[in-house]
């Protein structure tokens, strides 16, 4: 059964030989996880979502788009904000409208790897002329690597197939806390099999430096969520 399928996230691609192999090994497995762990995905997930439907129909993005959720601590509340302002600033010249819309779920099966890659694959626009655009957007992440060597990037083109195979398309990767972006024009469909080629062997690296027996004790651990049973950090 599909849910049977080992789990592969942006985080196992990019950091398998350095994370603990217990917890790769219990993340690739899809275990139960503490509560909590994903917090710091709260405020990023809102705004993602709400972006998304302020172009459901061809629309630029307005600031009564964004209303977060009345759950978000007061300085997460303080963060959506930012986030929203940023938004509505750097994309609201230009209406858009959901592209690939099949792909907005939170999975996709890669049937020939037997695994699932689980996680977001940024949100994917179209222009009233039909120029495509895929937007990364994060809060805070000011990472300096080229679009096209970011594991985020290329998880979000491999999960969106059909739509990345289509062509040229446009790769933004945005920061809302600073308000800063960058882009890259790119031709998907000569860019798939590069793709490919990547998700076979992180994959291979998972499978090798999972091991549930080998807790590997660190700085990861202040994060981790299956910190609970732990053999490393009895005493
Ligand atoms: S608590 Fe530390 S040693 Fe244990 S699984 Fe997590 S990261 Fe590894």
């Amino acid at each position: 059964m599909e849910q049977d399928l080992a789990k592969v996230t942006v985080r196992q691609l990019a950091r398998a030989e350095s994370t603990c192999p217990r917890r790769l090994a219990l993340d690739h497995l899809d275990t139960r996880a503490n509560r909590g762990a994903n917090r710091g995905f709260r405020v990023s997930g809102q705004i993602v979502a709400d972006a998304r439907l302020a172009h459901t129909r061809l629309s630029v993005p307005r600031p009564e788009h964004f209303r977060p959720t009345d759950d978000l601590f007061p300085e997460e509340a303080q963060v959506y904000a930012v986030a929203a302002a940023w938004y509505v600033a750097l994309f609201g010249h230009q209406p858009m409208v959901v592209s690939d819309v099949e792909r907005d779920d939170f999975e996709t099966i890669a049937t020939s790897l037997g695994v699932r890659l689980i996680g977001g694959a940024g949100l994917a626009l179209e222009s009233e002329s039909g120029d495509r655009e895929l937007r990364m957007i994060s809060i805070g992440d000011r990472s300096t690597e080229e679009l096209l060597e970011s594991a985020s990037v290329k998880f979000a083109l491999l999960r969106r197939r059909e739509w990345t195979r289509l062509g040229p398309l446009r790769i933004v990767r945005v920061d809302l806390l600073g308000g800063s972006a960058v882009e890259t024009d790119v031709d998907g469909a000569d860019l798939w099999e590069p793709l490919r080629e990547w998700l076979v062997e992180r994959v291979g690296a998972i499978r090798e430096h999972a091991d549930q027996r080998a807790p590997r004790a660190g700085w990861e651990c202040g994060r981790c969520p299956y910190i609970a049973g732990c053999s490393a950090l009895r005493t």
